[in-house]
């Protein structure tokens, strides 16, 4: 039998290995912190190899691309659009490129408990419930397996995802030529909270206010889009309390306590500037410093072209997007997530023996 990782730093839950597995040897369990990790059925694995090979932290390279990227500033033209995306709706001009086409798009969506899952968009309805980041990881269920099923039938196919989600793919394809109608988009990436810790800060919320969980959304940009705000603005409502309110227990959790990220976070194989997507959108975070005229309250993105197919799709986009391009340098000195990933604070031990012990009320009642 294969050990597709030994240490859970060398596991970055993409489910590559498990969908990549013709025996149906490999199931994703959730940990005591609640990240998916794959669990071998030795009676079903034949040491094939196929897992090892797809796993994007294992494989030599991590399937990035070599070519020299190019950055570019670029911000939606549409203000509503903006007010409904993270950054500067990046996500929503390439996915409409590929809606135009009859193409498909995978991203981040919530199911009607929140819980944060890869879903299928074929109408642009559908990939608006994508928009908006979500500070949690998501579950990718058989996202990888549907993606090569839609390029078999000759679809186009767009996938978002956090890198090692993008890295992950491109194991699963292999150099299968399918991958010629399969664009890869992923985020620069600050690391990847806990479901678990997720689903205990839902209860919170509808225990303390009463009722159900009717709507969420991180990074609010109710008070203007700004890297100050970035880590605060998560707004809920409940069906007995319906009002929108503000409560950054959850981003105190991630940005300050910083212990709810995923193991492999810390020895990130991701935080460069070659990465295994055609494109990677973010926040342009210092464009006020580098070039006043393009900061815009309602947000703004970097761009960073990987691929000749990532220039392709952006050209696409033109109709849709403002952009120019810009030296990597300004990106390089505010992103830290592409130089280095994001390391583990002190008390991340600590924060977790607290919580098996005392439970989350506890841990959350520390950081108030
Ligand atoms: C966990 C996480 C960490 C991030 N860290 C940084 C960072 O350090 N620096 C930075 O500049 N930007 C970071 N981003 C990216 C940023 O928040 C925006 O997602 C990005 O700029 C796209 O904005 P947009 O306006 O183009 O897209 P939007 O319209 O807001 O679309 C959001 C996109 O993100 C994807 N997405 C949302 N949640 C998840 C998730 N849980 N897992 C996988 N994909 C998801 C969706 O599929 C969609 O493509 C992070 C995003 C996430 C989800």
């Amino acid at each position: 039998m294969i050990a597709v990782f030994s240490n859970k730093e060398d596991c970055c839950g993409c489910s590559a290995c498990q969908q990549v597995c013709t025996k149906n040897a490999i199931m994703m369990k959730p940990d005591e912190e609640g990240f998916l990790y794959p669990e071998i059925d030795k009676s079903r694995c034949v040491a094939c190899g196929r897992c090892t090979d797809s796993c994007p932290v294992i494989r030599k390279g991590n399937f990035k691309e070599s070519d020299t990227p190019r950055f570019y500033v670029a911000r939606h033209h549409s203000q509503e659009v903006l007010r409904q995306s993270t950054s500067g709706g990046v996500f929503t001009a390439i996915s409409d490129a590929i809606l135009r086409q009859n193409g498909v798009i995978y991203g981040a969506d919530y199911d009607k408990d929140f819980h944060v899952l890869h879903q299928r968009a074929q109408t642009p309805e559908q990939r608006d419930r994508m928009r908006i980041s979500k500070y949690v990881q998501s579950d990718m269920g058989n996202t990888y397996a549907q993606i090569k099923a839609d390029l078999k039938k000759g679809r186009m196919v767009l996938f978002t995802g956090t890198p090692c989600q993008a890295a992950g793919l491109r194991g699963f394809i292999g150099s299968s030529p399918l991958i010629d109608r399969l664009y890869i988009c992923d985020l620069i990436c600050h690391s990847i909270p806990s479901p678990l810790i997720w689903e205990e800060y839902k209860g919170v919320l509808e225990r303390e206010k009463g009722g159900k969980l009717v709507h969420v959304q991180f990074r609010s940009k109710k008070d203007g889009w700004s890297r100050a705000n970035s880590n605060k603005g998560f707004l809920f409502a409940t069906d007995k309390s319906p009002k929108i309110q503000a409560d950054d227990r959850f981003y105190q959790l991630f940005f300050q306590v910083g212990a709810i990220t995923r193991p492999s976070c810390s020895q990130c194989r991701f935080t460069d500037i070659h990465r295994a997507s055609d494109l990677t959108i973010a926040d342009y975070w210092g464009i006020e410093k580098y070039s006043p005229e393009w900061f815009d309250p309602l947000g703004v993105s970097v761009i960073i072209v990987n691929s000749p197919k990532g220039t392709d799709l952006l050209e696409q986009c033109r109709q849709d997007l403002s952009m120019e391009e810009r030296p990597k340098e300004e990106s390089l000195k505010e992103q830290k997530r592409l130089s280095e990933p994001s390391p583990f604070p002190e008390n991340r031990t600590l924060f977790w023996e607290d919580y098996k012990r005392f439970g989350f009320d506890y841990v959350i009642g520390k950081i108030e």
